[in-house]
């Protein structure tokens, strides 16, 4: 089997102080694949500098051998500068392995992404964590909170999964036909369906340096996860509507049978039963509107309908 060309996408902010390292580690284990024949000469490791303000840019362009660079002209945020570093590198690459530039994402589960990717031919590889022990008690519970969540509002996503992973170049391509400027890479990928697997690694702790996900951005990428996902938050707002027709039409056997029984004011049944039925009304048109605004939304995404993954025709070679 011909070795393949294979890149690495490193998406960096303010990563000053782990560059050096991760590129000499990253250098070592694309020698060792290259001697094992697994991986080509023409490898390379792409950085992207998301619009850095230390010396980021400076290191990178100094990174030898096998470095490349890309320079983002204002910090776009983690999700687009990878998606940067995986549209330039589909014109070179078989595959491409994203991974974050502060090594904790383990290095040598790398050999596991190559052997699943050329043996048994996977297009898409998944590391999953198979701990969360490097995480703070609030990081953990959060993330599952919002895995849970996802999986009730009906996106599909591997658990535990970040942007360590590896694509073939087949699956960039098929990335590539998602036009949206609202990216949320772990969601939209799973939904490519081209064949998957996973490889589970220990995530270490961040090299050097902070994170440069503090809470806000993190509140930012799962809220942006769920709303460029799914609109079942505006159909929950359609099912309030129903609920408080519903209990209106509760208020209104209530109301009645005070009346009957004498014990109202002058008014009150009529104000009452009008005060839920008007409530039930309005919010369930808020939502009836809410449900085509939720269509438009969809349909401006341009999201491809389908990814085909094999085609069947014995008279033409394709
Ligand atoms: N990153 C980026 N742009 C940003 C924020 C982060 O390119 O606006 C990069 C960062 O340099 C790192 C990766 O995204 O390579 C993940 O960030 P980090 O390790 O700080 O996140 P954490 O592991 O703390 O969730
Ligand atoms: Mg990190």
């Amino acid at each position: 089997m011909k070795p393949t060309d294979l890149y690495i996408v490193i998406p960096c902010y303010n990563e000053e102080d782990c560059l050096s390292e991760t590129h000499k580690r990253l250098t070592k284990k694309l020698r060792q694949l290259q001697k094992q024949g697994v991986i080509s000469e023409r490898s390379r490791i792409v950085y992207v500098d998301d619009g850095s303000k230390d010396r980021t840019w400076r290191i990178i362009r100094r990174l030898k051998p096998d470095a490349i660079g890309l320079k983002l002209a204002h910090n776009r945020g983690h999700q687009n500068a990878l998606l940067a570093g995986l549209m330039y590198a589909k014109k070179h690459a078989d595959a491409i392995i994203s991974m974050d530039a502060d090594l904790q994402d383990d290095i040598n589960a790398i050999d596991e992404f190559v052997r699943k990717f050329r043996e048994e031919k996977c297009e898409i590889v998944y590391g999953v964590r198979n701990d969360r022990a490097t995480d703070t008690v609030f990081k953990r519970n959060t993330a599952q909170l919002f895995y849970k969540l996802m999986h009730l509002l009906g996106v599909e996503m591997q658990y535990n999964s970040a942007d360590y992973r590896l694509m073939s170049k087949r699956a960039i391509k098929e990335l590539a036909k998602y036009n949206e400027s609202n990216l949320f890479l772990r969601g939209i990928i799973p939904t490519i369906g081209l064949k998957a697997t996973t490889v589970e690694y220990t995530r270490a702790e961040r090299y050097a340096g902070e994170s440069k996900y503090p809470l806000k951005k993190m509140l930012g990428l799962a809220w942006n996860g769920i709303t460029s996902f799914s609109i079942k938050p505006i159909r929950a707002v359609f099912g309030l509507g129903v609920v408080f027709s519903c209990v209106s039409l509760a208020v209104l056997i209530y109301a009645v049978i005070m009346k009957m029984l004498g014990q109202t004011v002058d008014g009150w049944t009529f104000t009452i039963c009008s005060i839920w039925l008007i409530g039930g009304i309005q919010t369930a048109s808020i939502g009836l509107i809410g449900e085509y605004v939720g269509k438009t939304y969809i349909e401006s995404k341009h999201r491809p309908r389908y990814a085909i993954e094999k085609i069947h025709n014995p008279y033409k070679k394709l």
